[in-house]
């Protein structure tokens, strides 16, 4: 073996490259994270290749002195940290890694010009080789300009992806960071097109601005607090789902993050409401007390730790929970639009269940008579008026809007969150198996489910220990209709490794939940009376989450009156 010696600066930050500047997105969101630190008000952002051959980050900040340039790309070097117990960190930044992490990867230039200084200077550092420092022409604040990114570390520039690819990450890095920071004026461009481009403004308008006008419009604010932590934001309801997760913001303390326990927590919250293979929207703030986080969980500081990672959880699942558990209300249905409710995917085929369209219309005496009492705001599902190829309701409410509901997703809707009531009020039955089944798991698994027995016992499911590294299962929940006790238990344990709450138990019961509430609901193609009709949609009105069935599809769709207006064109757009 070759002797130990110590491993050169060079190699050093090379290494640390590698941690904190994982592709460009990282150096991009390092830069504006030291921009944002140094408390500009304006801040530029310009990417060319994806940021693969070139990222330029100009900001109105505090600057750095000619004397501290040096200083400023030597590793472990921070005008940041107060705290060295790191405990109050208040800042983006503040493991003085970046700077010397980007100069050891790429060519990166830094100009800087504090307030009271005559002119700007100018350091470079190519490969972790630093140059001189020298007089350069420059604004107040700083200018970055990193190129080749990984041009010194071959290694890591194989795993550069396209330059689209690399691109986008970085764009999604800059946008959330603007998120994050509303009061700071963002101009992000890529390969010359410009991104987007936000002035200073209040959370609101930097949402309405990022998530789009509309789909901000459509969420819904929510505020909760526990135990010294405050989560604040808005959340979309279930009919805006998207396919992907990029309209998710998560700011902790001021600092975005992609934190997997949030992720998680948001994806449980919705994970009835939204179909498999959607994703809500959400803005979603939380403000913690410092000694209750860790944020230098990694070098990349996306991630935190927090001390009570369970409170968290259900602060957030029960702030959303409480918010989607609102009674339909017109203004949160999915707005009835023509192509929507009459081209479904199927054209051929609508069009001939339009040619064969069966109304059964109520007399008109009986419709006036249910829209008297029943199509006050307090019903803004209205009254019946017709039933539409014995499947779908259409009713008026008081402000002359026209709803349609589907009959069977809404009565399977009222049928689930019943028998939810159910189970929540612990009446889950548990089905004793004739013969117990026997499980074996590794040791560390067994003992994380055996404490928690009684949590299990509650949700119908019933283990006793078994000799070391097995579990005798005595009864499942009766709900399941044979399950297959060994994978339950593996997937309980996996997650009773991740919290205290066994999602797997309940996510599966909620299956079983909808696969009995499917059965036991109005069929699509039954001909109801008005008097059915109006009950369910009363019923509708008083339940939790009508508006979607269990599997994220509308219930119901609306048309206002000025919809209706528009598309007749008595309105303009
Ligand atoms: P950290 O942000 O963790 O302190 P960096 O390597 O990112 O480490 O930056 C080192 C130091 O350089 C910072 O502490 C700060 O004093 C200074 N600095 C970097 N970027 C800027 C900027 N845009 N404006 C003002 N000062 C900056
Ligand atoms: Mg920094």
């Amino acid at each position: 073996m070759p002797p130990i010696r110590l491993l050169s600066p060079q190699t050093i930050n090379r290494i640390a490259a590698g941690e904190v500047i994982e592709r460009p997105a990282a150096a991009v969101k390092e830069l504006v994270e030291n921009a944002l630190d140094a408390g500009a008000s304006r801040i530029e952002i310009i990417l060319t290749e994806g940021g693969i051959s070139r990222i330029e980050v100009i900001d109105d900040g505090s600057g750095i002195a000619q004397q501290q340039l040096a200083l400023a790309i030597e590793r472990h070097a921070t005008s940041k940290l107060t705290d060295e117990a790191l405990v109050r960190i208040v800042t983006l930044g503040f493991r003085g890694e970046a700077l010397p992490s980007i100069g050891a990867a790429a060519r990166l230039t830094l100009i800087s010009r504090p307030v009271g200084q005559d002119s700007a200077y100018k350091i470079t550092v190519a490969g972790g080789l630093v140059g001189e420092v020298t007089p350069a022409a420059g604004q107040m604040g700083t200018r970055a300009i990193v190129e080749d990114l990984f041009y010194a570390t071959p290694a890591r520039k194989k795993f550069l992806r396209t330059p689209r690819a690399e691109g986008e990450a970085a764009e999604r890095a800059v946008w959330r960071l603007a998120m994050s920071a509303p009061r700071v004026s963002f101009r992000l461009v890529a390969n010359e097109r410009v991104v987007f481009d936000v002035p200073a403004q209040d959370e609101a308008g930097r949402i309405a601005a990022l998530f789009g006008r509309e789909t901000a419009g459509a969420m819904l604010r929510l505020e909760a607090a526990r135990e010294g932590v405050t989560l604040s934001g808005l959340a979309g309801p279930a009919s805006l789902s998207r396919a992907t997760t990029q309209l998710q913001s998560f700011v902790v303390n001021g600092r975005p993050v992609q934190d997997p326990l949030l992720r998680m927590a948001l994806r449980l919250a919705y994970r009835d409401v939204i179909a498999q293979g959607r994703h809500p929207v959400a803005s979603l703030r939380l403000e913690v007390p410092e000694a209750a986080l860790d944020v230098n969980v990694h070098p990349a500081k996306t991630e935190l730790r927090f001390a009570d990672a369970n409170g968290i959880r259900s602060l957030v699942i029960g702030a959303i929970g409480q918010l989607l558990a609102r009674p339909v209300s017109l203004a949160h249905a999915p707005p009835l639009r023509p192509a929507m409710a009459f081209a479904p995917d199927r054209p051929s085929q609508a069009a001939r269940g339009f040619a064969e369209a069966e109304l059964s219309l109520l007399t008109p005496p009986m419709a006036r008579q249910f829209t008297a009492p029943e199509a006050g705001p307090a019903h803004p599902l209205g009254a019946a008026i017709a039933q539409i190829l014995d499947t779908y309701i259409l009713s008026l409410a008081a402000d002359g809007a026209l709803v349609i509901t589907d009959q069977h997703a809404a009565h399977e809707r009222l049928t689930e969150e019943r028998l939810r009531g159910e189970f929540m009020a612990g009446r889950v039955a548990a089905q004793p198996l004739l013969v117990p089944v026997v499980v074996d798991l590794p040791q560390s698994e067994a003992a994380r489910l055996l404490a928690h027995t009684d949590t299990l016992q509650r949700l119908g499911l019933e283990i006793e220990a078994f000799g070391p590294g097995a579990v005798l299962v005595r009864a499942l929940p009766a709900a399941l209709k044979n399950p297959d006790a060994a994978g339950l238990l593996r997937d309980l344990a996996e997650e009773f490794a991740e919290s205290d709450t066994p999602v797997a138990l309940e996510a599966r019961l909620d299956g079983a939940l909808a696969r009995l509430a499917c059965h036991r609901s109005i069929r699509a193609g039954r001909r109801l009376s008005p008097e059915e009709m109006n009950a369910l949609l009363r019923e509708m009105e008083g339940t939790p989450r009508a508006g979607t069935c269990s599997h994220g599809r509308p219930t119901f769709l609306k048309l206002s009156s000025a919809e209706m207006e528009k598309m007749f064109g008595r309105r303009g757009f």
